[in-house]
């Protein structure tokens, strides 16, 4: 398998800030969260057995995921969640794995901002990934900047915060810690040094299988 990078960090702390660094050195970026949404969108490949599974109270008149109706539903109702989740899990998985398989830049990122929390449920998720890049900030950074992009509330975002794995546990499971409030150097500096390291072992990694 191609050397491949996974690459998370909680809401707001920058992941897709330093994804566009490494897509502006050439290197293929599969957004999980992107394939999730296009899974659920009108006419998505999830539709149907969605539709099977939960009627069609969840589904909009455009035929897509009501993702509010659906988000109140499971919010209290853990096994309802698992439902929608056995549902989504291995479809997510396929359709990044066939992603990751058409990359063809030196090495290829999967962005999964819940890769620690899905990590958790199945230990498996790490033979996927030579590297785990964390993307780290403290809490008030989180906050103070998903406020300024979004609108929501403090305590809206730290509802979503808290419904996260936390930050020490993010940074446990990290190889490679971005600190994305060090502004020693500018994020794109250390993005291309980060780059050098794994150009490098990808390289090696090459050389190692053939
Ligand atoms: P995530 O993808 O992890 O949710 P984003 O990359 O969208 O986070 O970053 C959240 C917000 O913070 C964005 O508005 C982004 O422009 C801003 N941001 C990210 N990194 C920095 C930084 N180092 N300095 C200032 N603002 C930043």
């Amino acid at each position: 398998m191609p050397f491949t990078i996974g690459l998370t960090g909680g809401i707001g702390s920058g992941k897709s800030t330093v994804a566009r660094e490494f897509e502006a050195r050439g290197i293929t970026v599969i957004d999980a969260d992107a394939i999730a949404h296009s899974l659920t969108a009108p006419g998505g490949a999830a539709m149907e057995l969605i539709r099977q599974a939960f009627g069609g109270n969840f589904i909009t008149s455009e035929g897509a995921l009501d993702r509010a109706a659906m988000r109140a539903h499971v919010f209290a109702a853990p096994a309802e969640r698992q439902r929608l989740e056995a549902i989504l899990h291995p479809m997510i998985r396929a359709a990044t794995t066939q992603a990751a398989d058409a990359a063809t830049s030196p090495y290829r990122i999967l962005m999964i901002p819940l890769l620690v929390e899905a990590q958790k449920r199945d230990p498996a998720w790490r033979t996927r990934f030579d590297r785990i890049l964390v993307v780290d900030c403290t809490e008030e950074t989180q906050v103070r900047r998903v406020m300024a992009r979004s609108g929501l509330s403090a305590d809206a975002v730290r509802a979503i915060m808290a419904s996260q794995a936390t930050r020490s546990q993010r940074r446990a499971a990290a190889d490679d810690l971005f600190d994305n409030e060090d502004e020693t150097l500018p994020l794109d500096t250390r993005v291309g040094q980060l780059h050098e390291q794994y150009l490098d072992a990808a390289c090696g990694k090459t050389a190692a299988t053939v």
